[in-house]
């Protein structure tokens, strides 16, 4: 709705009132107002949960998406076994919760005024602020990956949206016969088992489709980073032949006028291109200054997800240093997102956050379109360390792959989707 505001009318507002009344929202006078920085797992159940647990704090989130997509089941759109409109969900149920949804770019961060601004010239005043942006991509560590980005040529996926829409169009247009080669860069990166099951769901249509054509991985990493031993068991007996994986295989380099992918060694042609380039925290973490390792993630305080940098502001999912054996997922964001709106509605009620948080993991992956597994870690705070540490004993892998898992992956996502929206 900000789009179609009149803008002499906005100019009209103040700031905060305006980008308020832009988004359909009247302005009240509660006890404390929170802004959310982006809409994805991490922010949307932060501004749910904040809401549920006191209904007199405002909650504003601004998304710059007029639309929830999930990547969690995007690889199942490539595979052919589900559509772009099973991984989108609107905004509504937050609304019905009394979240303020701004569509809107958050442009910069003023800690000291506490203040967010935002591209269509308003201003948001806050309390307490919840950056949840996501990652970006480090494109510059990838010769050549931006022009070839821009022709279409070598494409992410890795945020949910056009570029998934795009990759299937280039895998239903690829001959038979031909190679899709998916490049995955060292870890950390989001959603550490997600390569393997897009190799999976790229080899389960090519199966069904274009049974002579390949799957070539090319990882940074020496080997599969989550679940090996299980993807690479579905990987000889579900697509035998079909699927090539090469360890410490960094790509510095793309050429779209050839097809390649060039590792520190070779170069390695394709028809179908994927490359995932390095992330790190998405930019508004950098602009905001919540930096706080390698140039890359957001160190924060467990017990909070208060920043380590910025006072009054909280990160939350892919932006932050994860904690050990942690890893980037939208589980893990949709429950830093809990400890969060706990500590944030205790803090505005001049109440002690809950000391020792302990928040729990599980990440599915289908391997083809019948047949999932999963791996699950449960994480407590350490007060020796002051971080999350795994509990020794719990969690673990799938003992096999089977149909009751793929089952439980899609009971995950239907649930995660309403916990964290509806
Ligand atoms: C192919 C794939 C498969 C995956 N499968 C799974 C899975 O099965 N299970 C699982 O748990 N996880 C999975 N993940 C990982 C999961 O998607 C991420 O870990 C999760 O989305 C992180 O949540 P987040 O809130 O940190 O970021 P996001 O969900 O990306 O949300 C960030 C939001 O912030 C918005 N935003 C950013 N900057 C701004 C700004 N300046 N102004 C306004 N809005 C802004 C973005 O538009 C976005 O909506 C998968 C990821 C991929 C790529």
């Amino acid at each position: 709705m900000s789009r179609i505001f009149d803008r002499r009318d906005f100019l009209k507002l103040s700031g905060a009132a305006a980008a308020l009344a832009a988004a359909g929202c009247a302005t009240t006078s509660q006890k404390a107002r929170v802004v959310v920085i982006g809409g994805g797992f991490g922010g949307a159940t932060a501004a749910k949960y904040i809401r549920m647990w006191d209904p007199a704090i405002e909650v504003v989130m601004v998304e710059r998406a007029n639309i929830f997509t999930s990547c969690p089941i995007s690889n199942l759109v490539l595979g052919g076994s589900k559509t772009m409109e099973d991984i989108r969900h609107s905004y509504d149920g937050l609304r019905r919760h009394g979240v303020q949804v701004v569509n809107d770019e958050a442009t910069a961060v003023d800690a000291e005024k506490k203040l967010v601004k935002l591209e269509n010239g308003g201003e948001l005043k806050y309390d307490r602020l919840i950056v949840s942006p996501g990652i970006d991509f480090m494109f510059d560590q990838i010769t050549g990956y931006e022009a070839a980005m821009k022709t279409n040529r070598v494409l992410h996926a890795w945020k949910a949206g056009a570029q998934t829409i795009e990759l299937q169009k280039q895998l239903a247009a690829m001959k038979d016969g031909g190679v899709f080669v998916l490049s995955v860069p060292l870890a950390p990166y989001r959603c550490p088992p997600g390569p393997y099951e897009r190799a999976c769901q790229v080899a389960s249509y090519f199966k069904k489709t274009k049974p002579r054509s390949k799957v070539l991985i090319l990882d940074a990493n020496p080997d599969v980073t989550s679940k090996g031993p299980l993807f690479k068991k579905a990987w000889a007996e579900l697509y035998p032949g079909m699927i090539e994986f090469r360890g410490n295989s960094k790509a510095v380099g793309v050429d779209a006028q050839t097809g390649t992918v060039k590792l520190e060694v070779e170069d390695v042609r394709g028809d179908v291109l994927n490359v995932v380039p390095p992330q790190r925290a998405g930019d508004i973490a950098v602009k905001a200054g919540l930096i706080t390792a390698n140039n890359r993630w957001c160190g924060v305080d467990w017990r909070t997800m208060e920043s380590a940098a910025v006072k009054g502001v909280h990160v939350l999912g892919d932006a932050t240093l994860s904690a050990p054996l942690m890893p980037k997922s939208g589980a893990m964001a949709n429950q830093h997102a809990k400890i969060c709106a706990s500590a944030v509605v205790a803090m505005i009620n001049g109440q002690a956050p809950n000391p020792e948080p302990k928040i729990a993991n599980t990440c599915y992956s289908f391997v083809s379109d019948g047949e999932a597994i999963h791996v699950a870690s449960v994480h407590t705070w350490d007060d020796k360390d002051k971080t999350l540490k795994t509990v020794p004993g719990s969690g673990g892998v799938s003992s096999a792959r089977n149909a009751m898992e793929a089952g439980y992956a899609w009971a995950w996502a239907v649930n995660v989707w309403q916990d964290t929206l509806g």
